[in-house]
């Protein structure tokens, strides 16, 4: 395999085609995904999807005190599914098929090495994989923000503009906090899932505005690891990158402890936090109201009051 050859999106299109044909559980989960019930709420004045999708139970109730060791993890090369057939996405990615997928197309980029989930060293990558992979919204979820495997860095390729902050970014882009060359920081401020916006023509400008974003977040959160964010990155063709970051208070809502009737199955990433609400069981299917949904964004991300003294404290005009 070529190490420095960045996978395009109709190559993609084409191994999803070949998967289906040739991975039984691969096709049988998306003949699934087509019947799946889908409710709609209005939280928060927007519109969000509710999706029951039975095969995503594992990853909603990962254990992360209990994460597997690396001879167990899904998708280390040595590990994958005689089936699986993977394509390069530079020196330090590949592309392969999320055999549980969550939108019409659904594919996990994941680091040819088996090192921790972490922006800082990959953001380069997801720029590149965003521009590669144009048809597609590529997702990252820090630690403890929805990843069901924090221990193996990985992006996810879906298809776009199906989640509703990817047309709600644009209609809430407050202003512009710090610029660096080719690049703008933006605040974005929603009522409940208030976080940031970096829109850049060039990789290194906006590299420079996430270590900004980053530092300021790290201190915000009072961490030493990567702070809790869902990252949203789309490349336009001649108008550039645009990365939505939304920042997270904590992993999971207080429904997800609850017991009894008081329980929702639900545990945010990036999917979640874009307007799509997956839930593995039919039961928090059915249960599930507009109320609980603004609960679970008011317990787990930012409002707008809280980002606003973000940028006073970090981003000084
Ligand atoms: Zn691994």
């Amino acid at each position: 395999m070529t190490t420095n050859e960045w996978t395009d999106s109709k190559a993609a299109l084409r191994l999803l085609t070949h998967q289906k044909a040739i991975w039984p559980l691969l096709k049988q989960n998306y003949a699934a995904y087509e019947q799946i019930a889908v409710k709609y709420l209005i939280a928060g004045k927007k519109c969000i999807a509710v999706q029951h999708n039975p095969a995503r139970i594992t990853s909603v109730t990962t254990d992360l005190e209990k994460r597997k060791a690396p001879s167990g993890c899904l998708i280390c090369m040595d590990n994958l599914p005689a089936e699986q057939e993977v394509l390069p996405m530079g020196e330090n990615m590949l592309l392969l098929c999320n055999p549980y997928p969550i939108f019409p197309q659904h594919f996990t980029i994941a680091s040819r090495r088996h090192i921790a989930q972490s922006l800082s060293v990959s953001f380069l990558d997801l720029l590149h994989t965003a521009k590669s992979l144009s048809d597609y919204t590529i997702i990252y979820n820090a630690p403890e923000s929805g990843a069901s495997l924090p221990d193996h860095l990985h992006f996810q390729a879906i298809t776009s503009s199906l989640m509703p902050i990817e047309n709600e970014s644009c209609e809430y882009s407050g202003r512009v906090i710090e610029e660096k060359g080719r690049a703008f920081l933006h605040t974005l401020i929603q009522a409940n899932r208030s976080g940031f916006i970096i829109e850049s023509t060039d990789a290194t400008d906006a590299l420079h505005l996430y270590y900004r974003l980053r530092e300021a977040l790290t201190s915000a959160q009072n961490t030493f690891v990567e702070p809790k964010m869902n990252v949203f990155c789309k490349y336009i063709p001649k108008q550039g990158w645009l990365i939505i970051f939304i920042p997270r208070k904590v992993h999971r809502p207080s429904f997800f402890y609850a017991e009894g009737e008081e329980k929702i199955l639900v545990s945010p990433g990036a999917a979640d936090i874009g307007g799509i609400i997956i839930t593995p069981r039919k039961e928090d299917f059915d249960k599930i109201s507009a109320e609980h949904v603004e609960t679970i964004f008011n317990e787990i991300c930012y409002d707008e009051n809280e980002v606003l003294m973000i940028c006073g404290k970090y981003f000084p005009c």
